[in-house]
């Protein structure tokens, strides 16, 4: 077990705040991505047309997975707060640093994430 550091929490903070403008951002061009699809027949061809839908599905996929990592980013910010963020939800295990730096919103440790992925 090996707590963060000061240092290696105000880190992992700011690379929350910055994840979570850019998906904030992200989120704006996926709703407009998924709005202004040009659907009126007369303009486009039919095959535009099953292009602007598969990138409209697209759009609506990637502003799903988006809102999902917001809402933990905005949950990662909310045990940073709570001074009990690092932990696994799981086991309560501390998760790594280095695996922090690659994914701050991490809930789980990555033993746990695999059982998790395992039963589903
Ligand atoms: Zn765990």
């Amino acid at each position: 077990m090996s707590e963060l550091k000061a240092s290696q929490l105000t880190d992992l903070k700011n690379h929350l705040d910055e994840l979570q403008q850019q998906l904030e951002a992200f989120l704006n061009l996926d709703e407009v991505a998924a709005e202004t699809v040009d659907l009126d027949q007369g303009k486009v061809g039919r095959l535009s047309r099953i292009d602007a839908l598969q990138q409209q599905a697209m759009a609506q996929a990637s502003g799903e997975a988006h809102k999902q990592q917001l809402v933990q980013v905005h949950r990662a910010l909310h045990r940073i707060e709570e001074g009990h963020y690092g932990y696994c939800e799981e086991c309560g295990e501390t998760i790594p640093f280095a695996r922090l730096q690659v994914q701050p919103e991490s809930d789980f440790c990555v033993k746990c994430l695999q059982a998790l992925e395992d039963a589903s």
